[in-house]
């Protein structure tokens, strides 16, 4: 058996790695920096920044309002075609729109009007709070009364799937879930939960928004309806870059866009005066597309299909496994939990760890250490792996640097303010 915790079993892992040359696509501005934040905002990958300079000096400096019929009307359905690859869906179903908290807002109420007159939306506890923010929204705005049922997890980690399976009947018009949640990483069986939505007539909507370029996703063949998420995180779109949604082919001409503007009308540039939607995907569009950072979501999502998703999630597998195994070592004994799942079938590739002084101890690692995490409520320290440019070493020294933090009692001279963004 190898030392786990050895440096040298660290660098073997590295050398093994057939995906370690994918970190020379990204900008490493720091060497020394660990960034344990792919899951939040993806690294910038050396290709987007040489596309922007090209995109500002020939495209729009350039080429000015042609560039319009030069590819960038456009460009929402080619890179959305190339996001569908990723997602195990047709080039025709996904597009990119607007931001993820939008669309879902979009699809969520849009499949809540077609399944009329049933009355419940079902969730749980684990989703992003902005998705349930929005839920709330499209039950006000769906013309009748509507019951949104959040069904609780058993203890904050895993899915309560069980109660939520039961939860589904008769009056559901509307199942929706983080199919990776964001604070413990827990991945949900997409297949099951959608075939047991569709056993009662519910329409079933999954925000990928941790599971797009990390976990392999094969939305057709779950059979799932409609889904939203973001680029910013593991496809490495850059800061705020719009998100993507994907509307199975057959109820595209079936759901109408409550946002509906120009840009999802038949024949924009007739400017009739009523509205009269494109049959196909491009009907989820709303207003103009941000060609600045549409565009840069594309050589990030060029990269991934290149690494191919399966080697991704190979690797992301083993890299969470070597995190856990060292946590095990190291962390334990120290008073931290783990609040991720150790089913590795059922996590995907952020892990969290809980700690009374998680906050503290998050200040000091950024703050001394060189290690990048981010920490969620209440005590929660969340280190994302990102296949791509996350190495074996930065794993091993991030784990180390956590332990060292606790034993040399490090964090006790950190405030216990907390920052706007986190
Ligand atoms: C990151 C994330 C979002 C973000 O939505 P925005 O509209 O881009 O702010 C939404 N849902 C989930 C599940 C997320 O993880």
């Amino acid at each position: 058996m190898p030392d786990i915790t050895n440096l040298d079993y660290a660098r073997q892992l590295d050398a093994e790695d057939e995906l370690a040359h994918f970190r020379q696509q990204f900008v490493i501005a720091d060497p020394d920096l660990i960034y344990l934040d792919g899951n939040s905002l993806g690294r910038l990958p050396r290709a987007t920044q040489q596309m922007l300079a090209d995109l500002t000096r020939r495209g729009w400096g350039e080429r000015l309002i042609h560039g319009w019929n030069e590819g960038w009307i456009d460009a929402p359905g080619r890179i959305g075609g190339k996001i569908a690859r990723l997602l195990g869906a047709q080039p025709d179903e996904v597009i990119i729109a607007d931001s993820t908290s939008v669309n879902l807002f979009k699809l969520a109420l849009t499949a809540v009007q077609a399944q009329s007159p049933r009355h419940k939306i079902i969730t749980d506890d684990l989703n992003f709070p902005s998705d349930l923010y929005i839920l709330q929204g499209v039950a006000q705005a769906a013309g009748r009364p509507m019951t949104i049922q959040v069904i609780p997890s058993p203890d904050g980690i895993h899915g309560p799937i069980d109660d939520l399976l039961a939860a589904i009947d008769d009056d559901t018009a509307l199942v929706t879930l983080s199919h990776t949640v964001f604070k413990s990483g827990y991945v949900y069986d997409m297949t099951a939960v959608t075939q047991r939505a569709h056993q009662t007539g519910a329409m079933m909507l999954w925000d990928l928004s941790h599971s797009a370029g990390s976990v392999p996703v094969h939305l057709n063949d779950a059979g799932a309806d409609l889904a939203v998420g973001c680029t910013y995180k593991y496809l490495n779109g850059g800061p705020g870059a719009p998100a993507f949604l994907y509307v199975r082919r057959d109820l595209q001409a079936k759901l109408g866009n409550p946002l509906s503007g120009w840009m999802g009308q038949r024949n924009a540039f007739a400017f009739s005066l009523d509205y009269d939607p494109e049959p196909g995907i491009r009907r989820f569009l709303t207003g103009t597309p941000p060609i600045l950072s549409l565009s840069a979501i594309e050589p990030g999502v060029d990269l991934l299909l290149a690494a191919g998703m399966d080697r991704i999630r190979a690797k992301s597998a083993r890299q969470t496994a070597y995190f856990i195994a060292l946590f095990d070592e190291w962390l334990a004994p120290l008073g931290f939990s783990l609040n991720s799942p150790r089913d590795l079938s059922r996590r995907g590739s952020h892990v969290s760890i809980g700690h009374a002084e998680g906050w503290r101890i998050d200040q000091a690692l950024i703050q001394e250490m060189g290690v990048l995490p981010d920490f969620r409520q209440p005590d929660n320290i969340r280190l994302g792996i990102a296949p791509l440019y996350t190495s074996y070493e930065e794993i091993r020294t991030a784990v180390s640097r956590i332990r060292q933090v606790v034993e040399e009692k490090r964090y006790e001279k950190h405030g216990r303010d907390a920052h706007t963004v986190t």
